[in-house]
C-alpha cells in the first residue's frame, strides 16, 4: 500500500531524514514513533506530498507520489501536526469546505459531511466555530477534515499531543475504531501510546530508521526481563566466586555502594532465568546477607531509550 525506498530529505545542508526504506500494508496500524526533530514530520510530509524528498522513491498503491500526484493523494487523508483550522468557520463549514476542496460529489456531499461528524463525535457541537473549541475536540475536527473524500490511508500526525489524559483516551479509541476501516500512520514521542494503538512500530532517531518491529517484538529484543537487582552485605567479597557456582549467570556488576557498607548489584542471567530463587538459596549458603533482591522490570520504554541511544554511536 505504501512504499518508502532510500528516501532522503535535506534542508539546504542539513538531512532532516537520511535514506529511510519501509512497506505498509493495507489494514497496518503504524506508529512512526521518535523523539522531537527526528524526522517524524518531514517523513509524513512527504507521504502526503506537502513537501517533496531530496532522493527516494515514495510508492501510495503504486503510484509515484510525484509523478502522479493527484491519484496518490486520493487515497490520503493527512491531518498535520498541530491544530491549523479556519478557526472562522463552524464545525460543519470546516467538514464542508474540506469536502469541496476533495471534490466530493455535490448530491451525497451533505451526507457525507453528517457522516463524518458522526464518526468524529462532533455532531453536539457542529454548529459552534472551530475557535471555540477545546484541543480536544479541535483535534477532532482536525481527524474529520483528514477522513474527507474516504481515504483508505490516514496519516496523523501527533494526534494526542497537548490533549488532556480523558481526550488521549477518547482519541486513542477513535483511531483504533477507524483502523478497522483504514490503513493508519500516526507520529508520536510516546512509546506506550504507539504500543497500545499500533500494530507495527517503526523507530525513527535523527533522520534514520532504528527499528522496524511489533511492539512486542521490540520489547523482547532489546530488553533483558531476567536481571536482578541484589544489596547485599559481603565485606569479604564473596560474590566473586558466585558466578562460578550460579551457571546461570552471565555477568555481575558493581551498581552501587551505600554508606552502611552494603553494595548493590545488578546480575544479568543467561538466556530467560529467573536468577531469584536460586540467588537467594546459594547466597544463603556462602553467608552473603541479602538485604534487597528485586527483579528488573523492563519495558518497552527501555527498550525504546537503548535503540536511540545505539542508534546515537
Ligand atoms: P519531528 O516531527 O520528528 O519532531 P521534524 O521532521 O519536524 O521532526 O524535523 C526533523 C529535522 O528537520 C529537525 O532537525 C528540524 O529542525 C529540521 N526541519 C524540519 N523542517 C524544516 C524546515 N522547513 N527547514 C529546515 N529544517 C527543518
Ligand atoms: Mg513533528
Amino acid at each position: 500500500m505504501i512504499e518508502v525506498k532510500n528516501v532522503t530529505k535535506k534542508y539546504g545542508k542539513a538531512v532532516a531524514v537520511d535514506n529511510i526504506s519501509f512497506n505498509i500494508k493495507e489494514g497496518e496500524i503504524v506508529g512512526l514513533l521518535g523523539p522531537n526533530g527526528a524526522g517524524k514530520s518531514t517523513t509524513m510530509n512527504m507521504l502526503t506530498g506537502f513537501i517533496e524528498q531530496t532522493e527516494g522513491e515514495i510508492l501510495i498503491n503504486g503510484y509515484d507520489i510525484l509523478k502522479k500526484p493527484k491519484k496518490a493523494k486520493k487515497e490520503i487523508g493527512y491531518m498535520p501536526e498541530g491544530v491549523p483550522l479556519y478557526t472562522d468557520l463552524t464545525v460543519k463549514e470546516f467538514v464542508t469546505y474540506m469536502a469541496e476542496i476533495k471534490k466530493v460529489n455535490k448530491k451525497e456531499k451533505k451526507q457525507k459531511v453528517q457522516e463524518i461528524i458522526e464518526k468524529t463525535g462532533l455532531k453536539e457541537v457542529q454548529n459552534k466555530l472551530t475557535k471555540n473549541l477545546s484541543r480536544g475536540y479541535k483535534q477532532r475536527v482536525s481527524m474529520a477534515g483528514a477522513l474527507v473524500g474516504e481515504p483508505k490511508i490516514l496519516i496523523l500526525d501527533e494526534p494526542t499531543v497537548g490533549l488532556d489524559p480523558k481526550q488521549i483516551t477518547e482519541i486513542r479509541n477513535l483511531i483504533k475504531e477507524l483502523g478497522k476501516t483504514h490503513t493508519i500512520i500516526l507520529s508520536s514521542h510516546i512509546l506506550s501510546e504507539v504500543s497500545q494503538i499500533c500494530n507495527k512500530v517503526i523507530i525513527i532517531n535523527k533522520g534514520k530508521i532504528v527499528a522496524i518491529d511489533t511492539p512486542e517484538k521490540l520489547e523482547n529484543k532489546v530488553t533483558n526481563n531476567n536481571s536482578v537487582y541484589v544489596t547485599i552485605e559481603d565485606p569479604e567479597n564473596k560474590i566473586r566466586n558466585i558466578k562460578e557456582k550460579i551457571k546461570d549467570i552471565k555477568e555481575i556488576k558493581l551498581i552501587k555502594e551505600n554508606e552502611d557498607g552494603s553494595k548493590q548489584y545488578m546480575i544479568e542471567a543467561e538466556g530467560k532465568v529467573d536468577l531469584r530463587k536460586t540467588i537467594f538459596n546459594q547466597f544463603a549458603k556462602e553467608n552473603i546477607t541479602i538485604f534487597e533482591l528485586k527483579k528488573i522490570d523492563s519495558t518497552l520504554e527501555d527498550a525504546f531509550m537503548k535503540l536511540i541511544e545505539g542508534g546515537e554511536k
